[in-house]
C-alpha cells in the first residue's frame, strides 16, 4: 500500500492525527528530503526509516519502491511542505502503483493553494490551478493563453522571481485586475495582500527583498 501523507506548509500543528498515526505505522517513509521531514518526524517522536525520493531520483526509485509494496511494505510517501503531487514528487509513483495493481490511499491535508485561495476574497466556487509558470520556454504563450481565462488562477511562485512574475502578469492580464498574494501562509510573518495587479506590485515593490514563499491568486477574466 502507498500512503499519499501531506504535512505542513510551517506551522508544525498543521498535520491530522491520522497522517502521524500513518507515518507511525508504515514499514518506509519516502521524503523528498530527508533532513527537512527529519524535523517534523522527531517532532512527532516518529522514528520510522526513511528514504530519499525527489525529481532527480524517482525514475530509479520508483521501481524500488513497488518492488517492496509488492512484497507487503507499506510505504509512505512525503513533500518537504503540503500535499505530495501537488508541485511535488507523486505523481510518477502514483501512476506506477496503477499500473502494478497497487493500493493508494491519499490523505486530505495541507496545501498552500487551498488557504491562498480562500484568503485572496476572489471567486473560489471555479478556479484553476496553474502551479509555477514556466521560467522562460512556454512561458509568454501560456501568459497569452491564461490572458481570456475566466476562472480564478492560483500560480506558486518563489519569493525572488515575484516581481517579475506580477510584472508579467500586468502586462499580459492588465494593471486593473484584481489578485492577491499569500506569502508565508502558517508561518510567523504571514500576510495576504489583495488589491489591483499593479497595487499588489506596488506593495511588494517596496519590499528591500521579499522572503518566504508566496501564491499568487488573480481574478479570471471578465
Ligand atoms: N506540495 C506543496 C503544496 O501542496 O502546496 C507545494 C510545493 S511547491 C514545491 C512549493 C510552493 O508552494 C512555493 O513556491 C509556494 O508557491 C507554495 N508554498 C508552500 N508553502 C507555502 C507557504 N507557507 N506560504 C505560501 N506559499 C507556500
Amino acid at each position: 500500500m502507498l500512503y499519499l501523507v501531506p504535512t505542513p506548509i510551517g506551522n508544525l500543528d498543521d498535520i491530522t492525527y491520522r497522517a502521524v498515526r500513518t507515518l507511525r505505522e508504515v514499514d518506509l517513509i519516502a521524503c523528498e528530503d530527508t533532513r527537512t521531514s527529519g524535523v517534523l518526524l522527531d517532532h512527532y517522536d516518529i522514528d520510522t526509516p526513511t528514504t530519499a525520493y525527489h525529481e532527480h531520483n524517482e525514475h530509479d526509485k520508483t521501481p524500488q519502491l513497488v518492488t517492496r509494496m509488492r512484497a507487503g511494505h507499506d510505504i509512505a510517501l512525503i513533500s518537504d511542505a503540503g500535499s505530495p503531487g501537488i508541485s511535488d514528487p507523486g505523481f510518477y509513483i502514483v501512476r506506477a502503483c496503477r499500473d502494478e495493481g497497487i493500493d493508494v490511499q491519499p490523505l486530505p491535508g495541507p496545501t498552500a493553494l487551498v488557504p491562498a485561495l480562500t484568503a485572496s476574497a476572489l471567486p473560489s466556487d471555479r478556479f484553476v490551478f496553474e502551479g509555477f509558470l514556466p521560467k522562460k520556454k512556454g512561458r509568454q504563450t501560456r501568459l497569452q493563453a491564461l490572458a481570456s481565462e475566466p476562472r480564478t488562477m492560483v500560480f506558486y511562485e518563489a519569493p525572488y522571481r515575484l516581481l517579475r512574475t506580477l510584472d508579467d502578469f500586468i502586462d499580459h492580464f492588465g494593471p486593473d485586475r484584481p489578485a492577491a498574494v499569500a506569502r508565508e501562509l502558517t508561518k510567523t510573518y504571514e500576510e495576504v495582500e489583495r488589491g489591483t495587479l499593479q497595487e499588489v506590485r506596488s506593495y511588494f515593490g517596496a519590499y528591500d527583498q521579499v522572503r518566504g514563499e508566496c501564491v499568487i491568486v488573480v481574478h479570471g477574466a471578465d
